[in-house]
């Protein structure tokens, strides 16, 4: 039984997987019982401009790139907003709320991932900010050299900044099982000081056995570190129970997109490293000679003016998560999740993305192919003939899509709170569409992205800039 708890009941979970209906692949029949957003987010209702001139209500099937923030989260930054001041700087009142409100959302966060009592809980910018931190703070004298593992495939953020130090990238097996024994024989061949793990696959939604790789790694003296950036918006995670060392994720997947991560964890390494973040905020004292009392952490790494309306607008979504009854956020990521793919496999050409043959729980992140289109153009079309919004490309997680074989990209839907069994409808209805009719207008390259030729959708009416996206870099990830 995995130490993360499942949103919905662990024999809901048992039940699936004797009928066999939590595989992606083992899904044929479509589940037809609608299902409705589980908690109101902002946009939910935006309206999308097509090309032709129809206008629909705008589906978001990005939320593992970045979730709409809920409502509960703006209204909050929107009653805390009046009393915005600076943070442990000043004195006037609403400096003091705005000082409150930082270490409290930071007491919020830590307990939402059930932080142990000595964990330190520095606010980052994301998950890529947190473990850059980290990176940081591995001791290279000790055991283990500060060598770290990690599995090929995770994300960039979870690989990149470990390449900068002693690391052993392990290649993926074909099964879970194989693959945690690939890691033990790298374990026993040579000591390491972190395995750094997501808790969940970015392309695939896969959960990783958090639980057993803790135990595999403490048993040969490691520490662990786990990327929670798409973990924590779908599962409840209870750090002093999974055993995790680390734990780090985004607000911006989280329903709280102001800005802020968390990096959390245990304390001495933390409290040896160098400052992530020189300077103000993060001394006790400067000698006139500038030489620097740093203080400990969290104020160690947090140098600088703090993010307060990031940190409090994540713990308003901490807060409105752990108010969701035990079970309701999985049964409904669930419920689309096996809608979506019952959907998609049905569809002639589409292959769901998978690590593993034998990987039995999954989250409402699902990668996909279509035999014969480009996802890039694909994409584009969802978009601008359907208004529906996926992500296309690599995923910033490269070594993944070569092992899996996709040299051309993917195309990835991902689901969340404010997500209804429509949106998964509309996917599978306009991917039909697509591979039996073909699009209905013309499609072509413009700096590197696929967009309509003649693109009459307009800017919102605020906007500042035109709808030409020809000036903007294509994201390569
Ligand atoms: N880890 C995983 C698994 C991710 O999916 C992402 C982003 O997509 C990141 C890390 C990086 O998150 P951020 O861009 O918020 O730093």
């Amino acid at each position: 039984m995995s130490t993360i708890t499942p949103f919905r009941s662990v024999d809901a979970c048992s039940a699936d997987r004797e009928n066999g209906t939590t595989g992606a692949a083992q899904v044929t029949e479509p589940i037809t019982t609608p299902v409705g957003p589980l908690l109101p987010v902002v946009g939910g209702t935006l309206q999308a401009p097509l090309v032709g001139g129809r206008v629909v209500r705008h589906v978001n099937l990005d939320y593992a790139a970045s979730a709409p923030a809920l409502q509960a989260v703006a209204d909050h930054v929107t009653e805390v907003l009046p009393y915005y001041a600076s943070v442990h700087r000043g004195a006037g009142y609403a400096s003091q709320v705005s000082t409150n409100l930082y270490e409290t959302a930071r007491t919020t966060i830590a307990a939402f991932v059930g932080a142990r009592a000595d964990d330190v809980t520095v606010i980052t910018r994301n998950t890529t900010d947190a473990l850059n931190l980290l990176a940081g703070a591995v001791p290279t004298t000790g055991p283990g050299g500060g060598e770290v593992l990690v599995l090929d495939l995770e994300h960039h953020a979870n690989l990149l900044p470990w390449t900068a130090g002693p690391h052993r990238v392990l290649p993926t097996a074909d099964t879970v099982g194989q693959t945690l024994d690939l890691l033990e024989a790298a374990l026993i061949e040579r000591p390491a000081t972190l395995v750094a793990v997501t808790g969940c696959s970015n392309v695939t939604g896969e959960l990783l056995p958090i639980d057993r790789i803790v135990a595999l790694a403490h048993a040969h003296g490691a520490r662990v570190v786990v990327d929670g950036a798409q973990l924590v918006p779908h599962r409840r995670v209870d750090l002093e129970t999974l055993g995790a060392d680390y734990l780090a994720f985004s607000g911006h997947k989280l329903y709280a997109p102001f800005g802020a991560g968390v990096l959390i964890g245990r304390r001495d390494w933390l409290d040896a490293a160098a400052p992530y973040l020189a300077g103000g905020g993060a001394v006790r004292s400067v000698s006139p000679q500038g030489q620097a009392d740093w203080a400990p952490a969290p104020q160690r790494h947090e140098g600088g003016t703090p993010n307060v309306l990031g940190a409090a607008a994540l713990a308003a979504a901490c807060r409105a998560l752990a108010a969701l009854p035990e079970g309701a956020l999985e049964a409904h990521e669930a419920a689309l999740a096996e809608r979506l793919t019952a959907g998609l496999t049905a569809i002639a050409g589409v292959r769901v993305l998978r690590v593993w043959d034998d990987s039995t729980e999954r989250v409402g992140v699902i990668g996909f192919t279509v035999a014969g289109h480009d996802p890039g153009r694909v994409a584009a079309y969802l978009s601008a003939e359907h208004g529906i919004g996926v992500r296309d490309g690599k995923f910033c997680a490269h070594p993944l899509l070569a092992r899996l074989d996709v040299t051309e990209g993917a195309l990835r839907a991902s689901f969340g709170v404010g997500s209804r069994s429509e949106d998964a409808d509309r996917l599978i209805a306009a991917l039909r569409e697509l591979v039996t009719n073909g699009e209905g207008t013309e499609y072509a390259l413009s700096t590197g992205r696929w967009a309509p030729v003649a693109d009459s959708r307009p800017a919102p009416a605020w906007a500042p800039w035109s709808t030409d996206t020809t000036t903007v870099a294509p994201c390569l990830g």
